[in-house]
């Protein structure tokens, strides 16, 4: 399965899908990976991204979009697991809207008060 996958070599995030630079997973399936960010912004904050690389959600299409519905059920299913019963999913695009990595991910963060909108 994992070599029919499209990867970028030079991919920060698709280094760690290959286990090539350590995390901490919090779920992992055939098409998705959860891990908990280096640099929490919540007392709960992980990230769940598609084991294929795809830049951003300007990088979904018909072609590879059943991978973000599998993600939504994903964090669902994860926060349930986890208790949370309020959280924040975020997605950045592009490098004014904050996205530093450029492989399609989803923020869950918890465990605080939110404010809207965001900054
Ligand atoms: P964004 O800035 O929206 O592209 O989100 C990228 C996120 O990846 C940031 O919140 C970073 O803290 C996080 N991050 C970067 N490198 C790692 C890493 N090696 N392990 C876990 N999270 C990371
Ligand atoms: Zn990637």
């Amino acid at each position: 399965m994992s070599d029919v996958l499209n990867r970028d070599p030079g991919c920060l995030f698709c280094k760690i899908t290959a286990g090539e630079i350590p995390s901490s997973k919090v779920y992992e399936d055939e098409l998705c990976y959860a891990f908990y960010d280096i640099d929490p912004q919540a007392p709960t904050h992980f990230l769940v991204i598609p084991k294929e690389h795809i830049p951003s959600v300007a990088g979904v299409t018909a072609g590879n979009s059943a991978v973000v519905g599998h993600i939504f059920e994903v964090i669902a299913q994860v926060t349930r697991e986890l208790g949370l019963d309020s959280y924040r999913v975020v997605s950045n695009i592009g490098e004014q809207a904050g996205q530093s990595v450029p492989h399609l991910h989803f923020h869950v963060l918890a465990g605080r008060d939110m404010t809207w909108p965001p900054g």
